[in-house]
């Protein structure tokens, strides 16, 4: 029955990963309102599903303790990553996740290279990281406004035209070391289109409510569309890797983008297969001195052991 429900899962997601080496132009190969054959009513059936196999397969990550697994969300703005963490999150234990979300870097942070801020947040062993942005942002705004870059105060031969494709190897590197190390790395972007990023500003700009999440920033950015477009293409052209692949999800619904996420990372985490400890003979003896001393602890007229008569058979 596993099997099915994995064999669904990879067949859902499998026209949304990046091939390793295969050259990206998000324009034309990558769909922002493809959503399978999938209505709406039959995918919140699914998500639910989604939901509560994450939460089983990650009680069993943390009680393993051995993998670890970082979720990367990047995205235009407004397109849904917040949403996204919200719902795809909300089954499991929140002990085991830890969401991290990237920011303009600090003071402090420019004062170091530029994925020291992304390593702090690393996930322990047996928790789910997840970057709301992350190390990719490192490629993205920082490419499109060099204002960042001059920031991050790199000596100057270090800061020639070739710097993106060293980062990009640098990024790979660095993914590739925690792949080894059993933590897995896996990469979503949320595929706006420039309409529907449009409505959704339009909403944010109407509703009181929203306002909040609204900045003049937003539409200066959306002005850099054609650039910012063409940085996603090169970086998933040059990031998408056998051990670190990346998933271009389509993000014009929502309820959709939410599915495939959730489909990405239960992929990942079945992939692990993580299991729950055994413990040893020498343990299982221990058990059985404690069963004899807490038995002999029972109150008259108390089964000496309440959950066995509780549960027959
Ligand atoms: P938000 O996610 O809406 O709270 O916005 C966070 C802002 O931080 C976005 O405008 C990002 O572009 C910006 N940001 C994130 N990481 C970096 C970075 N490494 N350098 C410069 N800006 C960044
Ligand atoms: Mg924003």
């Amino acid at each position: 029955m596993a099997d099915t429900r994995a064999e669904r899962i990879a067949r859902l997601i499998e026209p949304l990963r990046v091939r390793p080496g295969s050259r990206v132009d998000l324009g034309k190969d990558f769909d922002p309102r493809y959503k399978a054959d999938l209505r709406k009513q039959a995918g919140v059936e699914l998500l639910r599903a989604g939901v509560s196999l994450l939460a089983e397969y990650q009680e069993r990550l943390a009680a393993q303790s051995t993998f670890g697994v970082l979720l990367c969300l990047q995205a235009l703005d407004a397109g849904g990553k917040d949403g996204t963490i919200r719902h795809v999150m909300s089954g499991v234990n929140p002990q085991g996740v830890k969401v991290s979300s990237f920011k303009v870097p600090s003071s402090e942070e420019l004062d170091h290279d530029y994925l020291w801020r992304y390593a702090r947040r690393l996930p322990a062993r047996g928790d789910i990281a997840i970057f709301n942005r992350s190390h990719y942002e490192e490629v993205l705004v920082v490419r499109v406004h060099p204002e960042n870059l001059e920031r991050q105060r790199l000596p100057e031969h270090l800061r020639g035209p070739e710097i993106w494709d060293r980062r990009y190897r640098e990024i790979n590197n660095w993914e590739r070391y925690l792949t080894d190390n059993g933590f897995k790395v896996v990469k979503v972007f949320l595929n706006l289109s420039r309409e529907e990023q449009r409505v959704r500003f339009m909403k944010r700009i109407d509703l009181p409510e929203k306002n909040w999440k609204f900045s003049a920033a937003d539409v200066r950015e959306r002005r850099r569309w054609d650039d910012y477009q063409h940085a996603f293409s090169e970086m998933l052209s040059a990031t998408s890797t056998k051990w670190a692949p990346w998933y271009v999800v389509p993000a014009d619904r929502k309820w959709f983008a939410r599915i495939c996420t959730a489909a990405v990372l239960a992929h990942t985490l079945m992939d692990i297969d993580p299991q729950y400890p055994v413990v040893g003979e020498e343990a299982r003896e221990d058990l059985q001195v404690a069963r004899r001393e807490l038995e002999d602890e029972a109150p008259d007229g108390v089964p000496a052991d309440p959950y066995a008569a509780a549960h027959p058979g």
